[in-house]
């Protein structure tokens, strides 16, 4: 799945984003990452990119897209990505389509989580983290106070407020993300492609929401999957085949095949039984099928099979 995260700082965007990699084995593409690997590899692009940033400048879009196609490229990001901080404004969403769409890979996906602005203010302004290195306890005033104040319960150290998370930077930050995002969530509603989770709640929780809408994003894909795969199963009747010759039972052979494979496929574990099940049915099913015979024989014309008739044939003389 292609996946475009969007979400404000301290909307836990990061974290769902881990589960969902954990979940869909898809790597997350971040340019940050990026441009580092980039810069450190001294690739084309990468000398590109350095020299915009030792000048101050902001690395220019080409660059950070031909990354990204770069990236695409590499095996693991076959069955998809989740990208996160990028985009950041129309032009780049625009850009980013367009190169999709040259490699048909087209984005599937903008997800939103979304967390009121107040909630996002009490999440950044109220993180204390243990200013022992080693410990590194992270509290928050508001939703996970420490026992005593200022004091990291595990180690008794001081608990530090970072400065760039005091209030009127984090409204800035905040409102930043608001003016860059605004015109993006526009942008994916118009292509019918945006959905919003409340990120809200347990982080279980919320991953639940986040699977839940991706299941139903990915539902026509996923229903064109069970669809190929029924037909390789009808195509491929080899060993439903088998057990219904040994069963002898033409007739009813497709029956015996989808009862033979579904408790196969529901219960894979228990193959074992599965396999001594249609070994007594192979001896009560030639029964049946002899007196068939026996029945259909005398009554249509009794002299195409003399052999098996030998028996009963006196037998029903005698009676009469
Ligand atoms: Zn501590």
């Amino acid at each position: 799945m292609r996946i475009v995260l969007l979400g404000a700082p301290g909307s836990g965007k990061g974290t769902q984003s881990k589960l969902l990699i954990e979940k869909y084995k898809i790597p997350q593409i971040s340019t940050g990452d990026l441009l580092r690997a980039a810069v450190a590899a001294g690739s084309d692009l990468g000398r590109k990119a350095k020299s915009a940033m030792d000048a101050g400048q902001l690395v220019s879009d080409d660059v950070v897209l031909g990354m990204i196609q770069e990236r695409l490229s590499k095996p693991d990001a076959r069955s998809g990505f989740i990208l996160d901080g990028f985009p950041r404004n129309i032009p780049q969403a625009q850009a980013l389509d367009a190169m999709l769409a040259r490699l048909s890979q087209p984005l599937q996906l903008a997800l939103l989580v979304d967390v009121d602005t107040e909630v996002l203010m009490k999440r950044l302004t109220g993180r204390r983290t243990c200013s022992n290195a080693s410990c590194g306890a992270i509290y928050n005033i508001y939703f996970s106070a420490p026992k005593s104040p200022g004091k990291c319960d595990k180690c008794g150290s001081n608990l530090a407020h970072r400065s760039d998370d005091n209030e009127n930077t984090v409204r800035s930050r905040l409102q930043v993300y608001e003016q860059q995002t605004a015109p993006l969530v526009s942008y994916y509603k118009a292509q019918g492609k945006l959905r919003t989770v409340r990120g809200t709640g347990s982080v279980n929780e919320i991953f639940k929401n986040v699977t839940d809408i991706i299941e139903v994003q990915m539902r026509p894909l996923a229903a064109a999957m069970s669809a190929a795969q029924a037909a390789a199963a009808k195509s491929a009747p080899a060993k439903p085949a088998k057990a219904a010759k040994a069963e002898k039972k033409p007739t009813p052979a497709k029956a015996v095949a989808k009862a033979a494979a579904k408790p196969a496929a529901k219960k894979p574990a228990a193959k074992k039984p599965a396999a001594k099940k249609p070994a007594p049915k192979k001896k009560p099913a030639p029964k049946p099928k002899k007196k068939a015979v026996k029945k259909a024989a005398p009554k249509k014309k009794g002299a195409k099979k003399p052999a098996p008739k030998k028996k009963p044939a006196p037998k029903a003389k005698k009676k009469k």
